[in-house]
């Protein structure tokens, strides 16, 4: 071989932000803080908070590969902690603050956090678990003096940072270096830990935008609803540096209400979240009878949105919609709904048909199908499999769970994602459903996200999820649970019949359940494992 005679400098995430600073010096971060201000800050001052941050962690002892953990919504403060814990070739491991008590125990052990910074929202639960955290872990609380909650040993975010010098001499790292840590939700078993490199989430950020059909410009006001602590935001902290897109961040203020009033008053042109909060987002929108101000396009991800969703946002109010497909252990986006400019040029109909899919891969991402029987299934458009991927985003290895590690991937490394997908032969990736969410009746399979699909555009249906629930006869059957929209009156015989023009009678569910609200999981999505323990035995007691 003959090496090229190029430099090999490595890829550096405190590089990200210092060309945000210097190249697109008029970027923003906003933020709603937990003190209840609205605050602004460059990209520029961001790279000076951040060596000042810097000091501060190495004076409190940070050296590299330390974990350090956050539990904090999307703020100026929690991208400080990114760059700065990631610029000394420590580990910022996020924290999800909906995870239950005892799988958060687990994970602040399990990653050995030192130190563990905290928006003054979960000082209460800090308070709580500490005695069930490890005992050299140190608090910080994620605000100014006036605002510091009781207790005795907590540190000030902004004290520590106060007379620290602007700048710093940012170590040179192997690209390699961890630099995040994101555990999954654990619907299964224990969370497991995916660690991501520099190099991971700097191809991520760059791979994400070059795929996505200028989904991000310099001048962009972005949006992301996505939490700083599920998978990195999205990539959103790093690419919006990268392109000159301000970053407009919600804090702690999710509902629709809050997020439109955001949206208009920031100016905001792309938000990036789950099908649930864009559900209560378009609740305001029919409020309001109008979009946000200059709101052009809502990247949907996390789970499947249903057709109906799509079809309101782009024909209701004329807005781009964007499906994204991805999970944590991928840093996170896999693939992305991209039309080309004849096919945006299409009627509505038409291109909506084209979006309600997961899209196309993007570059980076390799993808094959693998059938019952191990063997490779063509990717034709017809034929399913379940979808396995490889490329520099995706992890390697869980952090430091060889057990979970031995049962992901097959022998040539590729990683098994767990849902069944078919793959057309120009490159359109259809997820049919998680493979433990599909239902097995009598032999045959039934995709919960087809039949979900379709009770949601049935006009009385706000939230739905179909599961499957064991049946003496079939195996399982379809269970399908609803929330009413308000006001609505939902007769489940007419929401059957709505159904029937799109199924075979045989895959309708057996029953429709009216309830107020569903289960969620920490991530935001509908927890059909909830569902499934619920329902268990709710048709086999029936028979
Ligand atoms: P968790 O398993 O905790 O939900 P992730 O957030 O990593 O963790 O979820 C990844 C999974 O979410 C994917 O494997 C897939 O099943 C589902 N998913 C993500 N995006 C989509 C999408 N656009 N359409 C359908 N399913 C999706």
């Amino acid at each position: 071989m003959l090496n090229g005679l190029m430099m090999n400098t490595p890829l550096s995430l405190i590089e990200v932000l210092e060309y945000g600073a210097q190249v697109h010096p008029h970027a923003e971060i906003v933020s709603v803080r937990t003190e209840g201000d609205l605050h602004r800050q460059s990209y520029r001052r961001t790279l000076q908070r951040v060596a000042q941050l810097a000091h501060a962690l190495v004076a409190l002892g940070v050296r590299p590969g330390d974990r350090i953990g956050t539990l904090a919504w999307n703020g100026h403060r929690h991208v400080e902690l990114y760059y700065a814990i990631a610029g000394l070739g420590a580990v910022c491991h996020t924290i999800n603050p909906r995870l239950p008590a005892d799988q958060m125990a687990y994970i602040v052990n399990h990653a050995g956090d030192s130190l563990l910074f905290f928006d003054t929202t979960f000082a209460p639960l800090v308070a709580g678990l500490r005695a069930d955290f490890p005992a050299h872990t140190r608090y910080v609380a994620m605000t100014d003096f006036a605002h510091l909650p009781d207790g005795d040993d907590l540190l000030c975010y902004e004290t520590l940072l106060q007379g620290q010098p602007e700048h710093y001499p940012w170590p040179d790292l192997d690209e390699n270096a961890a630099c995040a840590l994101c555990y999954t939700s654990g619907t299964t078993g224990v969370p497991k830990g995916a660690l991501y490199s520099h190099r991971s989430c700097l191809l991520q950020a760059l791979f994400s935008t070059v795929c996505s059909n200028g989904v991000m410009k310099a001048g962009d006001r972005l949006l992301p609803v996505v939490p700083m602590f599920h998978v990195n935001a999205w990539g959103l902290p790093y690419a919006a540096p990268l392109t000159g897109g301000s970053l407009i961040m919600p804090g702690p203020a999710l509902d629709g209400a809050s997020l439109f009033a955001l949206m208009d008053n920031e100016q905001v042109t792309g938000a990036w979240g789950v099908p649930t909060v864009w559900m209560g987002l378009l609740a305001e929108m029919d409020q309001q009878g109008r979009k946000p101000a200059v709101l052009e396009r809502v990247v949907i991800g996390g789970s499947a949105p249903p057709a109906s969703m799509i079809t309101r946002f782009e024909k209701d109010y004329g807005l781009d919609v964007m499906q994204g497909w991805g999970m944590t252990e991928m840093n996170p986006t896999g693939s992305m709904s991209i039309l080309t400019r004849e096919e945006a040029a299409l009627p509505v109909q038409e291109r909506i048909k084209l979006k309600n899919n997961q899209g196309r891969r993007l570059f980076g991402v390799r993808m094959k199908l693998i059938g019952d029987d191990g063997a490779t299934v063509p990717q034709d458009g017809q034929a399913s499999g379940e979808l396995y991927v490889k490329g520099p985003t995706v992890i390697s290895a869980y952090y430091n769970n060889d057990e979970a590690s031995a049962k992901s991937f097959d022998d040539d490394g590729w990683l098994a994602t767990g849902d069944m997908a078919r793959i057309t032969d120009d490159g359109l990736l259809f997820i049919v459903d998680r493979a433990k969410d599909l239902i097995k009746s009598g032999g045959e399979w039934i995709s919960s996200i087809d039949l979900e699909n379709l009770a949601a555009a049935y006009p009385a249906v706000q939230e739905c999820a179909v599961i499957g629930v064991p049946h003496p006869k079939w195996d399982e059957r379809p269970l399908l649970v609803v929330v009413a929209r308000p006001g609505a009156n939902l007769d489940k015989t007419a929401l059957l019949e709505h159904m029937a023009g799109g199924f075979a009678r045989w895959q309708l569910p057996d029953e429709v359940i009216v309830v107020d609200e569903l289960p969620h999981t920490a991530t935001g999505k509908v927890s059909k494992l909830t569902l499934r323990e619920t329902y268990a035995r709710h048709l086999s007691d029936a028979h």
